[in-house]
């Protein structure tokens, strides 16, 4: 028994160091599991596994991909996805719980070690432990010390998620993480279950963690945040900057309440910061659109037209100054080029109450319209008269617009 310990603690430490050389940082999606939290999301067993071969494709490392215990669509979903998964670690969650763990043993039990893990949760914080476990601290510990070493003999890949960590005090919270890693844990990950952190308190978490854990040379460091203060991104990024090795999220950031951190938004501040992060993920940035739109199209939850990567409105412009930048170099207003992440569609010049001659000259071009620079002005001052100027930036109404004052001109003409 104990030279089976020294030997997993060795394979442990040898992957940890192996993940930390490579530089590169992982990215797990919990779309199939905590973003099926949302109310209204329900993914079928199948949708559950084109997704998940999407997400693969991309490039994520690992997949949280339901809950085995929790329901029968969940085990059947898991049991699918092993079945169909590439060489990525396919993950359930589960509670401190033998009969959880061997449900997620049984979804899982078609594939590798090396490509299937099991993530084990259990409240540590104050509020947890006194309202909803009536747990002392060290009952905690001995259920984590118990559900983790049943784990560790089922699963080579076992995380532990001590629930609400970011409300839990910060020695017992390391009291659990090196009780989770001494029982065979792989990986630690510090949820802020209710998203109440700033980037500088989850940063100074992640740095104590780091300090303090001392068995963290065996075990990757997973954070995962929820967007409750509009800051579950951020959050991320000042985790990483602080050594964090995986980052948990979500497409499109789905998730209950306010949601997680979206991977699409993770990723591409990565790659466009690479210098400032050191470290990139291994996500490919151009299939994002297209990704993001599938798990927009699964769960039934449309983007705003403000939602960074794929929102309808992240390659448009109104303004009539933007739009005349844009159309002699797309760089003057524009963050990134849209190709990066899968985005072929052209800039979109939108019709309205701030458009200019050079915007309006491009739409009535992509509708095969030419006026002279006469009648264009005249559309223009006709198009801001109006009383809402935006309802011309539709197609048929514009090109209706500017069928009238063709005619109008062409009659004044013959006069
Ligand atoms: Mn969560």
């Amino acid at each position: 028994m104990h030279s089976l310990g020294a030997k997993r603690s060795a394979a442990a430490r040898a992957l940890v160091e192996h993940v930390r050389r490579r530089g590169k940082l992982l990215i797990s999606d919990t779309t199939l599991r905590d973003g099926e939290q949302m109310p209204g999301v329900s993914f079928l067993p199948e949708e559950k596994v084109v997704l998940a071969e999407a997400l693969e494709k991309a490039g994520i490392h690992s997949i949280d991909a339901g809950f085995a215990a929790s329901s029968d669509s969940d085990f059947e979903a898991l049991r699918l996805i092993a079945a169909a998964a590439g060489n990525m670690v396919v993950m359930s969650l589960s509670r401190a719980l033998q009969s959880d763990i061997d449900a997620a043993a049984r979804a899982l039990a078609s594939r590798a070690p090396n490509a299937r893990g099991i993530s084990i949760f259990l409240g540590t914080s104050p509020t947890h432990r006194q309202y909803k476990l009536r747990k002392s601290p060290d009952d905690i510990v001995r259920m984590i010390e118990d559900s983790v070493a049943y784990a560790a003999e089922r699963f080579r890949i076992v995380a532990f998620a001590p629930e609400d960590a970011s409300r839990t005090e910060l020695d017992f919270l390391c009291r659990c993480y090196d009780a989770a890693i001494s029982a065979g844990a792989t990986t630690i990950a510090f949820p802020d279950t209710v998203g109440i952190l700033t980037p500088k308190s989850a940063a100074a978490f992640v740095r104590s963690i780091r300090e303090r854990v001392t068995l963290l040379d065996r075990a990757l460091l997973a954070v995962h945040f929820h967007n409750d203060l509009g800051l579950a991104v951020a959050n991320s990024l000042a985790a990483v900057a602080e050594g964090a090795d995986i980052v948990q999220c979500t497409l499109g950031g789905l998730g209950e309440r306010a949601g997680n951190a979206a991977l699409e938004e993770v990723a591409l501040a990565l790659h466009l910061h690479r210098e400032e992060f050191g470290r990139e993920s291994p996500v490919h940035l151009e299939q994002l659109t297209e990704l993001c739109l599938l798990a927009s199209r699964l769960s039934g939850i449309a983007p705003p037209p403000t939602k960074p990567v794929y929102g309808a409105n992240i390659f448009a412009t109104e303004a009539g100054v933007h739009q005349d930048g844009i159309l002699k170099n797309a760089d003057t207003y524009l963050p990134y080029p849209p190709e990066i992440v899968g985005r072929r569609d052209p800039v979109r010049v939108a019709i309205g109450k701030h458009t200019g001659l050079s915007g309006l000259t491009y739409r009535l071009e992509l509708l095969g319209i030419t006026l002279d620079e006469i009648s264009t002005n005249l559309l223009l001052s006709r198009i801001k008269k109006m009383r809402r100027p935006a309802d011309a930036d539709d197609d048929e109404t514009l090109r209706a617009l500017a069928h009238e004052i063709g005619l109008t001109c062409a009659a004044k003409g013959e006069k």
